[in-house]
């Protein structure tokens, strides 16, 4: 069977990372028709728009969509294609594993979790209101004094079908990948009606996972701590989008940093893989980034798409290649280019 799925290079340093991890790809054997597809500041020069609408379809068409990196100029007046990308397809859960490769260097050792983060909520629903704007000013009438007169104003919404979504998604991943709990994080203790709700949604949605994965709750910033102190007591973690944002960073710093970090946003029915880096524009073209972590992404991919074997053949070839340290890129202590740290994965596969 040949797989048709949307390829976007993306820009910066995303074209070469792209190139070389569909290669790498190709190499697992899975027959893949890939749909090129343009987005980010190069295609914003010829098409003026750095998303176009034909993107977007693609994506939708084809369900699965493996991208690169993709610079937000500052200034320019367009919003973030990678937010759009995610809104516009209703890519709620952004799902973030992070594991400890031998040869990565990190303080810790055993490391094997799951970060999923809600996407679509939470204070990035862009609900903002500057100071001593007629909104604000209503908010802080009806606040009765709890508010500060000429204060700006951010809305955090969560709902339940968002909270429930979000963690149906974490419970659904821990069965599928045989994981054995869900601890569901936020700050219930002071954001009782937002925060409140998430694990009071939470709570149900365990309920029908009882006696298969155990759930566990924690207050943000006491996580921070256990993770800096006892990483491996974790599996999948879920949370709001804003706290996702953060934790997700820190857990990247766990086992090695952005080289090495996966990631996927799945919607409804569809998904798209991307490494946790951004396009690293100073390094375009000089065949000198990691692409351990896109070509782990695809690694995400092939399991989403059901081919289970092949996703473990190609982990298992970036985990000896990382673990040898004699074809790696400059971030874990070699001197190897992205093209000869790509080709050493594909020797292993062959
Ligand atoms: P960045 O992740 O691009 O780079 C930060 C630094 O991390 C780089 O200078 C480099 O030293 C290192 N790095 C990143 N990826 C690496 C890799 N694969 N191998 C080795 N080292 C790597 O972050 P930034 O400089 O803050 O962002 C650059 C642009 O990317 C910005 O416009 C930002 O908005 C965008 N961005 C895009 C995405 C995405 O497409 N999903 C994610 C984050 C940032």
């Amino acid at each position: 069977m040949t797989y048709k799925i949307t390829l976007v290079p993306g820009d910066g340093t995303g074209p070469e990372l792209a190139e070389v991890t569909a290669k790498v790809v190709e190499a697992t054997g899975v027959k893949i028709e890939w749909e090129i597809a343009h987005a980010g500041v190069d295609i914003m020069e010829k098409e003026g728009t750095p998303l176009p609408e034909s993107t977007l379809k693609s994506i939708a068409k084809n369900k699965v969509a493996l991208k690169g990196p993709i610079t937000t100029p500052i200034g320019t007046g367009f919003r973030s294609v990678n937010v759009a990308i995610r809104k516009e397809l209703d890519l709620y859960s952004c799902l973030r594993p992070c594991k400890t490769y031998p040869g990565v260097k990190s303080k810790y050792s055993d490391i094997d979790l799951v970060v999923v983060r809600e996407n679509t909520e939470d204070l990035y629903a862009g609900v903002e209101y500057p100071e001593n704007s007629e909104e604000a000013n209503k908010i802080i009438d009806i606040s009765k004094g709890k508010i500060r007169k000429e204060s700006a104003i951010s809305i955090k919404p969560m709902s339940v079908f968002g909270c429930e979504r979000i963690v149906r998604f974490a419970f659904d991943h821990a069965v599928k990948h045989n994981r054995k709990k869900v601890t569901a994080v936020t700050k219930a203790n002071i954001m009782k009606c937002t925060d409140g709700l998430f694990y009071k949604v939470a709570r149900e949605v365990a309920k029908e996972f009882e006696g298969k994965v155990e759930y566990e709750e924690r207050l943000i910033d006491n996580m921070c701590m256990q993770l800096v102190q006892k990483p491996e007591l974790y599996d999948v973690i879920v949370l709001p989008n804003l706290y996702g944002d953060i934790l997700s960073d820190l857990c990247a710093g766990l086992v090695g940093g952005l080289g090495v970090a996966p990631g996927a946003n799945h919607g409804k029915d569809c998904a798209v893989f991307e490494a946790v880096h951004g396009s690293a524009p100073k390094y375009k073209g000089l065949n000198k980034v990691n692409p351990t972590a896109l070509i782990l992404s695809a690694k995400l991919m092939l399991e989403y798409i059901g081919e289970t074997d092949a996703a473990k053949r190609l982990e298992k070839a970036v985990s000896e290649v990382i673990s040898e340290k004699k074809q790696v890129t400059y971030d874990l202590g070699g001197n190897a280019g992205t093209k000869e740290m790509g080709q050493a994965i594909i020797d292993k596969l062959k």
